[in-house]
């Protein structure tokens, strides 16, 4: 099969979180394997796949109408002689299942998060035997068991590390795209870490829908918690930072909390999400934590780590919210105090126990609520930033800065922050002075380049 591909295209539009990017790195590695390389023009490609996220409102509508306009280019290409296979792929595949060839005859192939190590073989069913194919199964550990080596070359860059999720939050689609938890064996996460970090990257970020409940098979066949994979991973040469999220409230055992304490490799930061402040709004979520759990683990975290940058999801206008809720939710934000979070206002998933709720709130209160929050999460935001000017703080040069001359690269607090060095510094560490801060990103002056021991210091 690989003689034939010679030369052939893939483009990959990724929709979504973290997760999907990763999915897409390794969508781009498999078909690597079979001499598909990467374009960004749509209308080169042999193979366009839409890597979908059902998190968003609408996103099923979204994807057709994508499929509209990938469309034009199909029979663009084939008045032009080209056969273009389309692909959808991700949680909305899963999802929406063979409903997706119904309504858009132009796919060939559907397929659910857990299977896109299969893509190679449907693409020669599809191409050859001209077959529509539909695989939305669950056979996670087959995808990882089948995934060829790392050969991405990304200074920062994602790992999956456990997928899926058993909580049900009333709200969330998940367990139903991405199935119930997983966790892959530490040996296996350590042997692409180790490939990932020999090709370049410094900083991992360790993914899983539920990260923190990550109980992964060590050596000897014995569970391994996120602390002791942390702390593993953390000895391989060249890898200088590792971070994680998702994390739920219930999962940060002490071990975790340590770590940041204990592991210089493991940024002070922590994406925590709450929901809600109310603790009748979080049982109608199902979040199996309160208020009280939450405000304890974050407190046991800062003992351990007193400088650790808070990050954290809320949803505005769950059905049954009245004003005194979302007051207990201001409250919240105002006793915890952020460096960042992510707010939305709820919107229904077809599929969920919430989405048939009593109590559902109206459009329009739920915005002006959202709206009050982000003034505060925004006030919160600029306060952090604002907090570091005058530090010198180790700073990961990512990429290449808007002007000339200057590099963009993050805090261990996950800070933009730009500086003018030489571009030969790109994927180092430098020490820099922070001078001043907006909201969104800091700006710094270098201090000095420093060598791997110092490094390893600051870290
Ligand atoms: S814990 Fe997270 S992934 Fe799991 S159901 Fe709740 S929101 Fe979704």
């Amino acid at each position: 099969m690989s003689d034939t591909k010679k030369g052939k295209k893939l483009f990959v539009k990724t929709y979504g979180c973290q997760m999907n990017e990763y999915d897409s790195d390794r969508l781009f590695e498999v078909m690597g394997e079979i001499g598909f390389s990467a374009t960004d023009d749509m209308s080169k490609a042999d193979v366009i796949v839409l890597n979908t996220c059902h998190i968003r409102e609408k996103a099923a509508e979204k994807v057709y109408s994508e499929l509209g306009r990938i469309k034009l280019v199909r029979n663009k290409r084939l008045q032009e002689g080209f056969d273009t296979t389309i692909v959808v792929a991700g949680c909305v595949a899963q999802a929406e299942g063979r409903e997706i060839l119904s309504r858009a005859p132009v796919v060939n192939i559907v397929i659910g998060p857990q299977s896109f190590h299969r893509l190679p073989d449907y693409i020669f069913s599809a191409e050859q035997h001209k077959q529509r194919i539909v695989d939305t199964d669950f056979p996670v550990e087959l995808k990882f068991d089948h995934l060829p080596e790392r050969t991405t070359k990304k200074l920062t860059t994602f790992l999956t590390v456990q997928e899926g999720c058993d909580k049900f939050c009333t709200f969330c689609v998940v367990p139903y795209t991405r199935g119930g938890e997983y966790s892959r064996p530490v040996d296996e996460i350590a042997s692409e870490a180790r490939a990932l970090a020999k090709a370049g990257t410094r900083e991992l970020t360790l993914l899983g829908q539920n990260v923190n409940a990550y109980h992964g098979a060590d050596a000897q066949g014995q569970a391994a918690s996120l602390a002791q994979l942390i702390e593993k991973l953390a000895d391989i040469e060249g890898l200088q930072r590792i971070r994680y999220t998702t994390s739920h409230p219930n999962d940060m055992t002490d071990d975790l909390i340590n770590a940041h304490a204990d592991i210089p490799k493991l940024m002070p930061y922590l994406h925590l999400p709450f929901q809600s402040g109310s603790n009748k709004i979080l049982k109608a979520m199902n979040r199996t934590h309160d208020i009280d759990k939450y405000i304890d683990v974050i407190g046991r975290m800062r003992t351990a780590r007193p400088d650790i940058a808070l990050s954290t999801d809320i949803i505005v206008g769950f059905p049954g919210e009245t004003d005194q809720d979302f007051e207990e939710t201001m409250q919240l934000v105002r006793t915890i105090n952020y460096a960042q979070a992510y707010s939305f206002t709820y919107s229904a998933r077809p599929g969920t126990t919430a989405a048939n709720m009593d109590g559902q709130v109206p459009k329009e209160l739920a915005s002006a609520r959202l709206q009050e929050l982000q003034a505060l999460l925004k006030e919160q935001q600029f306060a952090f930033n604002q907090g570091v000017i005058g530090q010198k703080l180790p700073i990961l040069l990512e990429k290449y800065g808007r002007m000339d001359g200057q590099l963009v690269g993050r805090s261990p607090y996950l800070q933009l922050v730009h500086v003018m060095a030489d571009k030969s510094l790109l994927g180092e560490i430098i020490e820099v002075e922070i001078v001043d801060a907006t909201r969104n990103s800091l700006t710094g002056q270098m201090a000095g380049q420093m060598g791997k021991v110092d490094r390893e210091a600051l870290v």
